[in-house]
């Protein structure tokens, strides 16, 4: 049933990496040779998994592994559980994987993978054996000096344990380095849970102080409530910020006070609903992403600002914490209208960066404590978005832009190095 597409069976890549690319290509003038490279992915898995359900029937899921590039070390990216994966976005997110690993200077190239799948339908048995499943389909594919996998959207530290136990039963090895985001007593690293969400958060201090702004005056609505925003509230409310909205699947709420994020969190693990939450008011999803707010942070899905409300945005900053959650004909408008956008592979790459230390912890067998874990992860974080900055202000161009052409020509020096392009 596998079936593994060349790398020139697509003659463009996904739209919005294409629009982007076209914008580096401007300002570095590219070649079409480093163009190929990085329109293309180097390999594609597709495969059908077959899993069986409680009532006894067999049922067919489309899969994917996109294994991008990997010039700059072994592939790495999340694995995620979604009805709508198909392979145009499993490529896009490899493809943002590479460039994020790129600018955070980890020594990984990028993947992704997913299973088109609605997880909320499963049992917990079915999920464990659809997770199983995709370990013994991908089995040869993935390994820690080849392609590590991680969570994603509807993908947690329990499905990385069944993973890694799956891994090591058909390999007969201890190999924890495997995969990463398992569970402390599974061989993962301190602070990994709220990784994603510190980095962001170091990220967004050094912005504020690099323009002399204080958090105490700093007005913020997270939309989505998830493993990312729920950790951000929090650090950020812990900070000084006054969290004014937040929002999921379900409804948001606001407070212009800021909301008191302990008891919400409270609340929210008690009930799983916000709107439970009392003396705030309630603000639908749409309204949160358009209200009057300094800091505006997308952290649930893509796509989520885009040409229909592009218009209306208020927030003077948007902290991009899911992945892809402007659309580039947004992101333009925003642009033009000085709107200033950390992008995702700069703000939501402290996941990963964790992710790295969690695999060297594996390897080396030795583990950090957890302050070691944020200390190192600030140092990283820190120093790629003053990389970044750098470039952002010698090049005038958007954050975004640099955040690309840091990263891309970091990994065109990997290819050069490695033969795969002249000199
Ligand atoms: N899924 C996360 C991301 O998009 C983490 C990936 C990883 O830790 O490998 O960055």
């Amino acid at each position: 049933m596998e079936d593994e597409l060349g790398s020139h069976k697509k003659e463009t890549m996904c739209e919005v990496c294409s629009i982007q690319l076209d914008k580096v290509e401007q300002a570095e003038m590219l070649t079409d040779k480093e163009l190929h490279i990085l329109r293309h992915p180097k390999r594609v898995i597709s495969i059908n998994l077959p899993v069986r359900m409680d009532n006894g029937d067999v049922e067919l899921f489309s899969s994917f592994r996109i294994q991008y590039n990997d010039a700059r070390g072994p592939t790495k990216g999340g694995l995620r559980f979604h009805p709508t994966v198909s392979q145009d976005d499993v490529e896009e997110l490899a493809f943002l994987m590479t460039l994020k690993c790129a600018v955070v200077n980890i020594p990984y190239g990028g993947a992704k993978g997913g299973v088109a799948v609605d997880p909320s339908k499963l049992s917990e048995a079915e999920l464990e054996r659809l997770s199983r499943a995709y370990v013994q389909a991908y089995h040869e594919h993935i390994g820690p000096k080849k392609d590590i996998p991680a969570p994603d959207v509807n993908t947690d530290s329990r499905v990385m344990s069944w993973m890694l136990d799956e891994y090591e039963t058909i390999t007969g090895e201890s190999n924890p380095g495997i995969i990463t985001g398992k569970p402390k007593h599974l061989f993962g690293s301190r602070g990994r849970e709220y990784a994603t969400a510190l980095g962001g958060a170091i990220i967004l201090e050094e912005y504020l102080e690099m323009r002399d702004r204080n958090e105490e005056d700093i007005d913020v609505a997270i939309q989505g409530f998830g493993n990312v925003g729920s950790h951000l509230a929090r650090i950020l409310d812990e900070r000084g910020f006054d969290v004014v909205s937040v929002s999921d699947a379900s409804g948001g709420i606001h407070d212009a006070n800021g909301i008191d994020i302990k008891k919400l969190l409270d609340v929210y693990e008690d009930d799983g609903d916000l709107t439970n939450m009392e003396n705030v008011e309630e603000i639908s999803n749409d309204a949160l992403l358009t209200s009057d707010v300094d800091v505006l942070i997308p952290a649930a899905i893509e796509d989520q600002i885009h040409e229909d409300n592009m218009d209306d945005i208020q927030a003077d900053l948007i902290l991009e914490m899911a992945n892809g959650p402007i659309t580039p004909e947004a992101d333009d408008h925003l642009a033009d209208h000085d709107v200033e956008v950390i992008p995702d592979i700069l703000a939501n790459a402290g996941g990963v960066t964790v992710s790295y230390f969690e695999w060297l912890q594996n390897i080396s067998n030795e583990y950090w404590t957890e302050d070691r874990v944020n200390e190192t992860l600030k140092e990283n974080m820190v120093q790629a978005f003053r990389d970044m900055q750098n470039i952002h202000e010698q090049e005038g161009t958007t954050m975004r832009e640099a955040a690309y052409v840091l990263a891309i020509n970091r990994v065109l020096d990997a290819e050069r190095y490695r033969s795969n392009l002249s000199r």
